[in-house]
């Protein structure tokens, strides 16, 4: 069959690249946009004036990754394939003219001079909502697999995690962690008192006072009802016994408005030194007879030996 002259010519190649539902962009090997198709506009909303000319690492059409790291510094799919020729594809975001940000997958391919030299890249890009979606759910679900929903910290399976990669990391390395076993003072009384809504507020603020007064890389996490942990990796004895102090205190001098007064929390706390033959039962046994102890003495206070 006979090709007609007209599918030869470039205007008819522009023409085609025109029609298609996917975005097309070509780069030079400067990394500027030297075409941009009408799909490309609808997807990104940038017209064709807005966009050539411009260099793809210009804010208009930077790409990020899944975290939202722009991958101009150094994860460039356009970039690579520019110097090494490979086809790539990646699953990533683009900038809407809006301001949102629009998941797409591209595939980029090198554009070979009749010398065989790069003269360029070509970037096929098609809308990939529904696959984000479903990854952003899924992110959301297993952050929510971990997190305490009443308080914020981990709950107690992130809790048990956190707590065997502490013992793995003193196992491999001998890295040294403490924990800290807390329970507010006379809750139940605090319920009866104000009533359940004012029980979960003091779990909160509990909460949040221990996540402030902890190291950056220090775990918070609701061991249950009305207890917490701390597990406070690379410390000493006195370093944690001080941070289960300043933990008291804090939490002692919060103060919780309700319509007849104000609420003070009070906690008393249990803390151990991860030592050599401890197992998690063990350090857990250890930590909690030092919180009943801390009970038995009178609450409000920290007990760090036996
Ligand atoms: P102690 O000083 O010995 O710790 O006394 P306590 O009253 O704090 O001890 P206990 O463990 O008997 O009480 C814990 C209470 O915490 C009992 C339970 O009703 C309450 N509780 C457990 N989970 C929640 C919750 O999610 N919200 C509220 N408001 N209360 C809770
Ligand atoms: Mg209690």
């Amino acid at each position: 069959m006979d090709i007609p002259e007209v599918t030869q010519t470039l205007a008819f190649s522009q023409l085609m690249l025109e029609q298609v539902f996917d975005g097309v962009y070509i780069l030079d090997t400067e990394g500027r946009i030297t075409y941009w198709n009408k799909a490309a506009e609808r997807i990104t909303g940038y017209t064709a004036d807005e966009v050539v000319g411009r260099r793809c690492r210009d804010e208009i059409v930077i790409h990020t990754n899944w975290e939202g790291c722009q991958m101009c510094q150094g994860d460039c799919p356009a970039h690579s394939t520019l110097g090494d020729g490979v086809i790539r594809e990646a699953e990533v975001f683009l900038k809407h003219s809006l301001g949102h940000r629009v998941p797409v997958r591209l595939r980029v391919a090198p554009v070979y001079g009749p010398e065989g030299t790069i003269l360029g890249v070509v970037e096929v890009f098609t809308e990939n909502s529904t696959k984000m979606a479903l990854l952003e759910q899924l992110a959301e679900s297993e952050r929510l697999a971990l997190i305490d929903t009443l308080t914020g910290v981990g709950n107690r399976r992130y809790s048990d995690l956190t707590l065997a990669k502490c013992f793995d990391s003193f196992g491999r390395y001998g890295e040294p962690f403490g924990v800290l076993f807390i329970d507010i003072d006379h809750f139940k009384a605090l319920n009866d008192q104000y009533g359940h809504k004012a029980g979960d507020a003091v779990l909160r603020l509990v909460a949040r006072t221990l996540v402030n007064a902890v190291r950056s890389f220090d775990f918070v996490g609701r061991w249950g009802g009305d207890e917490f942990l701390i597990l406070a990796p690379k410390t000493t004895l006195v370093s944690l016994e001080n941070l289960a102090e300043r933990s008291r205190k804090l939490v002692k001098s919060c103060k919780l408005a309700m319509d007849s007064g104000t609420i003070s929390p009070l906690i008393s706390i249990g803390a151990a030194l991860v030592k050599p033959g401890d197992t998690v039962d063990l350090l857990v046994d250890t930590a909690d007879a030092r919180l009943l102890m801390a009970k038995r003495l009178g609450r409000d206070r920290v007990v760090g030996k036996n």
